[in-house]
């Protein structure tokens, strides 16, 4: 019995020492024992799900607008982070929704919302957002907080039987990790660190694309005056002071980067 634990114990460790992975751009060392290829699946089953219950802007200047906002993101994240595993393709949507809200899942599937578009006003502020966006896609965050999840519900054999049936509720915690929380309902918010990972990244890349990053606090603080109920950005900031903190901390750099992509 012993023997066999000891066996087990060494499958586990071995299995999260080489699930031990980096973040690109902060180098911060986690755990994400996910797939790849099966988060993206699970993104893209989790997005299909999300529009049949979502009203899409099919066409029109919004669409046309974020459409081309979002190929500079994603152009940019490429070109600043070559060692970066992102999506080969990029689904991204307009929903209409007063709600200012945002969120990107695995496989490369955006959503913005209509009053998100509103809200943010300018092309560098859209761009701002959906650079957050595709931040947490590049880090896979959702990787991360799925394998946290996964063994606080009993470890990798639990998890993997949980996932391969997926009842209303796994279904919805599974895309709440994936940062889509608040579209089902539950509250599972992403972690202050990685929403700060996601402003830091999303903020450079937005820079490196050639959209100024300077509008990025005044847009934290309309998100802040809006009220924090469905807003993806603010759940996890109960303290909006500290990230504008953090923003003014990293925008020399971010400057710094939009003089060199704008000369
Ligand atoms: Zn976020």
């Amino acid at each position: 019995m012993l023997k066999v634990t000891c066996i087990w114990i060494l499958v586990v460790m071995s299995s999260v020492v080489t699930a031990c992975t980096s973040v690109p751009g902060t180098g911060r060392e986690r755990l994400n024992f996910m797939p790849s290829a099966q988060m993206q699946q699970l993104g893209q089953d989790g997005f299909r799900s999300i529009l049949n219950e979502s009203t899409v802007v099919e066409t029109g200047p919004d669409v046309t607008r974020v459409e081309a906002i979002a190929d500079r993101i994603v152009r940019s994240a490429r070109s600043l982070y070559p060692g970066a595993e992102l999506p080969d393709e990029w689904v991204v949507v307009v929903i209409e929704d007063d709600s200012p809200n945002a969120f990107a899942l695995p496989g490369g599937r955006i959503g913005i919302h209509t009053g998100m578009i509103e809200l943010a006003g300018s092309d560098d502020d859209i761009a701002i957002v959906i650079g957050h966006e595709v931040a947490h896609v590049m880090a896979d965050h959702a990787g991360e907080r799925m394998s946290q999840a996964l063994m606080l519900a009993g470890g990798l054999a639990l998890g993997d039987a949980a996932l391969r049936d997926q009842n209303q509720q796994t279904r919805a915690i599974i895309l709440s990790a994936m940062g889509a929380g608040a579209m089902v309902g539950i509250s599972l918010p992403y972690s202050r660190l990685h929403e700060t990972e996601a402003d830091e990244l999303g903020l450079m890349i937005a820079a490196h694309a050639g959209f100024d990053p300077r509008g990025a606090i005044g847009l934290w603080e309309r998100m802040a005056a809006d009220g924090p109920s469905r807003v993806e950005f603010l759940s996890t900031h109960p303290d909006p002071s500290s990230r504008i903190d953090d923003l003014r901390r990293i925008m020399p750099s971010a400057m710094a980067m939009y003089r060199a992509a704008t000369r």
